[in-house]
């Protein structure tokens, strides 16, 4: 299983994500959790990223390659994965692939978790009161949907225009976001993938 869930802040990805790594017993990779844990850890790269974080902004590229891509590469060669946050760009993305594919490790399906902006806000201000993340606030809450939009959302069509995506209802209660998540794996992993 190489799964890429990709979808704006608040969609559920990491829930899904832990929940569909663990299911096919592949590595769960998320990005924002390697991010922050480096800042926690005050680290130098740490230091370097906790800026981008809390102004919703995203950490330029080459940091993020440098950082996941050997985690993808490992977890690849191991059992597989369930990525969730990376690639966040069209720039990363076809860095990742071009490099993942030499190692035959590239993201095979992909699925889009969709949820109307409204309600995202909702949500996010609702896991500020609960997890105090930095960039859970109102106007960085704003500018993270912003930069889904720009720079994220055309993933949608890196991938569906290989073949590799399909798109579940993220609104639905989580036990039923994963159901569809579940449902629509087999078929993605058969397909065969057009070439990148
Ligand atoms: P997340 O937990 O996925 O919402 O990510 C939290 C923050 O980490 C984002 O708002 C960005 O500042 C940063 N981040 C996470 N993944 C990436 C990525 N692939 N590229 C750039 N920045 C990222």
């Amino acid at each position: 299983m190489r799964l890429l869930l990709i979808g704006p802040p608040g969609c559920g990805k990491g829930t899904q994500g832990a929940r569909i790594a663990e299911r096919y017993a592949v590595e769960h990779i998320a990005a924002g959790d390697i991010l922050r844990a480096e800042v926690a850890a005050e680290t130098a790269l740490g230091r370097q990223i906790a800026g981008y974080i809390s102004a919703g902004a995203l950490v330029p590229d080459d940091v993020i390659l440098d950082v996941v891509v050997p985690k993808v590469l490992a977890a690849a060669k191991a059992d597989g994965y369930v990525l969730d946050g990376f690639p966040r760009t069209i720039r990363q993305a076809a860095a990742a692939r071009r490099i993942a594919e030499e190692h035959a490790s590239a993201v095979r399906c992909a699925i889009y978790m969709e949820v109307p902006q409204e309600e995202l806000v909702a949500r996010l201000l609702r896991r500020a009161e609960i997890e105090g993340r930095s960039d859970d606030k109102p106007d960085v809450i704003r500018h993270r949907l912003e930069v889904f939009t720009e720079a994220t959302a055309p993933l949608i069509d890196f991938y569906g225009e290989r073949g590799l995506l399909d798109v579940v209802d993220a609104t639905l209660a989580p036990d039923e976001v994963t159901e569809q998540i579940l449902t629509a794996l087999p078929a993605l992993v058969r397909a065969r993938p057009v070439a990148s």
